[in-house]
């Protein structure tokens, strides 16, 4: 493959997020993102990169991925480590997509974080899609492609990224008006204060009227209305710094 992706990094860690939460995973970080989350912790992913071919790409993943070729899969029938394509936003590339199927072709469990502002219709079918749906103090709720519900499988999962009480209210009403548990997992998770070093001033504000929420209250809330959703902590967070890069 003589095709090209701009990566921000390549790295073997723990799997913070999603049901997949604490097995072992490769990251492969693209670099650039059209959407600028008042809680993004990733900026540096905005613009620092290199170009790399798919071919180096793919070498690098199999390097990092070699000294799992004995292990046993995990109860999923998952080869491990798995893979995950995140950033930035992996959509803007469209050479994500050939990446992603030859990961595929190789057995890999293959996940994909996505900000749910691009079509994700055109994904490998195989690959599990972590898609979030953008609430209100991101400052991007306007940007969800809402027509993406309609491709999503049991097989993928939709993420709410919650810092208020109205972030709270607006993921409950979508759940209940898409009926998204019907569809797939869904994950929450509390929005993480940034770190004076992760905050970056490209990013939103959060909008007016917004009324912060903790971690607490958040957990408790979800248990008060028997949201059908599971909450995420993002271990990675609790294990290392959380502003510590590569992990
Ligand atoms: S979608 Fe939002 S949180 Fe994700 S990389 Fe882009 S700006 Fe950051």
């Amino acid at each position: 493959m003589s095709e090209t992706l701009v990566v921000n990094e390549i790295y073997l860690s723990l799997q913070g997020e999603s049901t997949f939460a604490g097995l072992p995973c490769i990251f492969v970080r693209l670099t650039a993102c059209d959407l600028r989350c008042s809680y993004c912790d990733t900026a540096y992913a905005f613009t620092e990169g290199k170009k790399k071919l798919l071919d180096d790409i793919h070498a690098e993943i199999q390097r990092l991925a070699a000294p799992f070729s004995n292990s046993k899969p995990e109860t999923r029938n998952s080869k491990l480590p798995l893979i995950e394509l995140t950033g930035g936003e992996p959509l803007l590339q469209n050479n994500s997509l050939p990446l992603m199927k030859q990961l595929c072709d190789d057995g890999f469990t293959v996940l994909i974080e996505t900000s749910g502002a691009h079509d994700i219709s055109q994904i490998d079918p195989r690959v599990r899609r972590i898609m979030d749906l953008k609430c209100p103090s991101s400052g991007e709720v306007a940007r969800n492609r809402f027509e993406n519900i309609a491709h999503l499988k049991s097989t993928d999962e939709i993420k709410f990224v919650i810092g208020s009480v109205e972030d709270y209210e607006w993921a409950k009403q979508q759940i209940a008006v898409h009926q998204l548990d019907a569809i797939c997992p869904l994950l929450i998770s509390w929005v993480h204060p940034l770190t004076p070093e992760q905050r970056n001033k490209a990013l939103k504000l959060v909008p007016l009227g917004q009324t912060p929420i903790t971690r607490k209250d958040l957990v408790e809330r979800i248990i008060a209305d028997a949201l059908p959703v599971r909450f995420q902590a993002q271990l990675h967070k609790i294990i290392w710094p959380p502003e510590q890069r590569g992990v």
